[in-house]
This record gives C-alpha cells, structure tokens and sequence, in this order.
C-alpha cells in the first residue's frame, strides 16, 4: 500500500512514521520548505520526500493520501487526487484505526483549546494516562505510532473534519459556532456548520455529544438533522435533568443521575465563555469517572491558557489583560463581557468581515478609550466613534500600550481583544501576544 503524505508538517511527518511503522510505501510531498528538524526525522527513517513541489508521478500513484489540514480541498493536486478516486483523508482518519485508545475530539469556533487544556488537565490529574492532541503540540499519528497512551484529548479544527471518513470521538464536544474560515467553504456559513457537525457523523449510541445549548446554529443543526450519540447540553440559562448548568451561582452537572456541584467562584477560569468551557470539560470528566475531590482541585489550579485572556501585570493598579488569541468577533464579545473595571481596549487587525453591532452595549457599558491598531480601523471608528469619548489609531504595539497607560486610572484594565487576524503587523497571534506582553513589561 502506498501512503502519500501532502504537506511535511507536524502532521505530516507523524503520519510518515506511523505509515513507515505499519508497512506502508511511504512518500512526503511539500509545496513548501520543509524544517531541517523534520528532514532529519524523514531521513533517519527512511522516508522518501520532496519540497517545493508536488511531482504527480509519484503522488497520483497513491492508495491513501493525508492531507494536512493547511492544504485547501481545492489546490490543483487534491482536486486531481480526488477526480481519481484515490481516498484523501486528514492525520486522524488515517491514525484512529492503529490506537485502540478512546478519544476525546473537541471541536468548535472559540474555545477549543481552552477546553481541550481543561479537559486534559483534569484526566491527567486523576491519573489516566492521556495524551494531548490534535491541532496543538505533537501530532497524534506520532504518538499512536509510539503507543503512548490509553486515552487522548484532541484539539480539533473543522479542516481536519473535513478530512474524516470513519474516525468517530467516543466523547465529542462542540464548544460553540460562530462564523469563521469561510473562505475555506465557499462563504457559505451552513456548510462551515456542517463541517462542524461531523465529529458526530459517526458516533453510535455508545458515544456522546456535549454541546452548546445557548447556540443558535448548534440549536438549529440539531432540530434538521440526527446523531446516534446521547446528547449531553450545556447552558448558562437553561437547567436539565442530564447536562450541565449554572443555578445559584454554583455548577451543576448531572450525568447518568449523578449530580457534581462546584461554586463558580471557586474555577480558576473567569468569564461567562470560561463557564461554558469548564461545563464541558467537567461533562466529560463525569463521563470518564473521575472523582470529585479530584475534579474540584483540577477546577481551581487550572493556570489558563497564553493570549487567552491572559493577565499579564498590574502596574499602578491598572491590570493588563493579553487576548491575543480573540480573532474574532465573538472572542471577544466574552472578553469583554468578563470586564469589571473601565477598559481600555486595543483593538484591530485585518477584518474578517466582522460585524460588531454585536458588541455596541458593551462596549457602551464597559469600554472608555478605543485603541485601533491595524489596517482595517476604518469600519471600527465607524461603529464605535460616537460610542466612547476617546478613540485614537496607532501603529505599532509599543505606541498601543504606552497609549493605554496614558488612558487609564487606578483600577481601570488594558484589554488586548482584537477581534481580527493579526497578519497585518505581525507574523501570528502568538507574536501579536508576546508583543503586547514584551510592551507592558517595558512600561
Ligand atoms: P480556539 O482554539 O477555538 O481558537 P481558544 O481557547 O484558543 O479557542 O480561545 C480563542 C479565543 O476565544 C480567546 O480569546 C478566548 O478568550 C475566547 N474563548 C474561549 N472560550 C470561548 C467560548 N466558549 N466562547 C467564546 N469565546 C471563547
């Protein structure tokens, strides 16, 4: 059996090694550069490979194709692979069948590595044997290749979705949906849903889903449409006699009829949205037995996640908050939601088509100084100028913190929540992060 790897990535070359392992002819093509550390990997295992180019003699031969999931559906070389017939599947579908492991796939517009975090934290702090993941850190076939672990939490993005044909989690989360990536689906927002919706395409009763209930599109996806799975909701306003909640300041989850409750003052994550996330990952603990001593401690040592809304430091009682990661609309909808001092808010980047009617009452309510950074300020100052006193651009991170000092007073915050991508004045939302932390630690 041939196995052609598109992309020599994390994922990719996690594939490469799992084929090799399993007596597959293996061949890893990449548009691209290939890192040298990656290389050196290929190499040492005797995996064939090329870069900066897809040659069609040695790629058209396949039996099995994975495609990383950078590499869109609708490049010249999977269009040729899928005229042909040849199976084009993403690193889990390939991997899932050589792990007798029960996974854990979390999926969803915001939130999915918090959650996917979160959960992880908690299996791991009772003990299981679980690995990490999906879109973050080592690539899954890597580590079923090296038979790590009996249960794994994985981070996963609709592209990887797309790529699935059998591969179903035993427990899958769907943390929330709102636009996104709809470049990648024809700018059609029901078939990024439907993206979405196929981690369940092939649960069986056995499994279960836990999902949003506060969700429109879940909500709506759910009314049309049917999975084998038993449904496990969540919400912050609704109650249920099987799922999670929020009632009298407490979390409650109710699973096979059995009740954990928690103080939410006592969950290290803060915010509404954070709520929600730790609803989902203690559903699943629930699922997977873990005590409740040992979910509760979990709950309160939980250190968060970087560029989620990070705080980052006090200075003369003003706190600095770091949500690089909050690339659109509806990231930061929560971050602001969670504010409770006058904020200072750097915002922008380049526009996704953002629409921030959604944000106007908070930002009334919560935001004293707008600070534009980015090229797209033009549909910001439109939306807001008439809303907060203070609005000024700037064009460099460094200017946006010192601006910010200079805007607040004692007990105010400087939230970074851009609300768009960051490729305008940095490298990603990591750099974009690091930037704003290097400024606060400079002021
Ligand atoms: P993802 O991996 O899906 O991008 P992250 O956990 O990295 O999600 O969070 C991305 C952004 O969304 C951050 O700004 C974070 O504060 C915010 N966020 C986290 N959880 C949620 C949620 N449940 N709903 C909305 N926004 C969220």
């Amino acid at each position: 059996m041939r196995l052609v790897v598109l992309g020599g990535g994390e994922s990719g070359v996690g594939t490469a090694i799992l084929g090799k392992k399993k007596g597959y002819d293996v061949f890893v093509s990449d548009f691209g550069k290939i890192k040298e550390s990656y290389k050196e990997v290929l190499i040492n295992n005797e995996i064939a490979w090329e870069e900066q180019k897809h040659t069609e003699a040695l790629i058209l031969n396949a039996d099995v194709v994975m495609k990383s999931p950078g590499i869109p559906e609708k490049s010249a070389i999977v269009k040729k692979l899928v005229e042909k017939g040849i199976p084009v599947v993403s690193e889990i579908e390939f991997a899932a069948p050589f792990t007798k492991a029960v996974t854990i796939g979390i999926t969803g517009s915001n939130g999915k590595t918090t959650t996917t975090m979160l959960t992880y934290h908690l299996l791991k702090s009772a003990g299981l044997n679980v690995g990490l993941a999906g879109n973050i850190g080592k690539s899954f076939a890597w580590q079923v290749a090296e038979d790590s672990f009996d249960s794994y939490v994985l981070e996963l993005s609709s592209f990887q979705l797309d790529g699935i044909i059998n591969y179903k989690p035993h427990i899958a989360i769907i943390t929330n949906i709102s636009p996104d990536h709809l470049d990648r689906y024809d700018y059609n927002y029901q078939n990024y849903i439907d993206s979405k919706f196929r981690i369940t395409m092939n649960q069986t009763e056995e499994d279960y889903l836990i999902y949003d209930a506060d969700d429109e599109a879940i909500a709506e996806w759910l009314k049309n449409n049917k999975t084998k799975a038993k449904l496990i909701p969540f919400s912050l306003t609704k109650t249920f006699s099987e799922g999670a909640f929020i009632k009298n300041n407490k979390m409650e989850v109710i699973i096979n009829k059995e009740e954990f409750l928690m103080e939410t003052e006592s969950i290290a994550l803060e915010g509404k949205h954070n709520m929600k996330n730790a609803m989902a990952a203690t559903s699943v603990a629930k699922l997977m037995q873990i005590r409740k001593s040992t979910i509760r401690e979990s709950m309160s040592n939980f250190q968060g996640v970087e560029h989620r809304l990070e705080k980052v430091l006090k200075i003369q009682n003003v706190q600095y908050i770091n949500d690089s990661k909050a690339t659109n609309v509806n990231a930061t909808f929560f971050a602001l939601d969670s504010m409770n001092s006058p904020t200072v808010w750097i915002v922008g980047g380049v526009d996704k088509g953002n629409d921030y009617n959604e944000l106007m009452s908070l930002v009334r309510e919560k935001v004293k100084a707008i600070i534009c950074l980015g090229i797209d300020n033009k549909k910001i100052i439109e939306a807001f100028g008439n809303v907060v006193d203070v609005m000024v651009e700037v064009n460099n991170m460094n200017d946006a913190v010192r601006m910010g000092q200079r805007l607040t007073e004692k007990g105010d915050t400087v939230l970074l929540s851009p609300a768009c991508a960051s490729f305008d004045l940095f490298e990603n939302y990591e750099d974009r992060g690091n930037q704003f932390k290097q400024a606060v630690y400079n002021l």
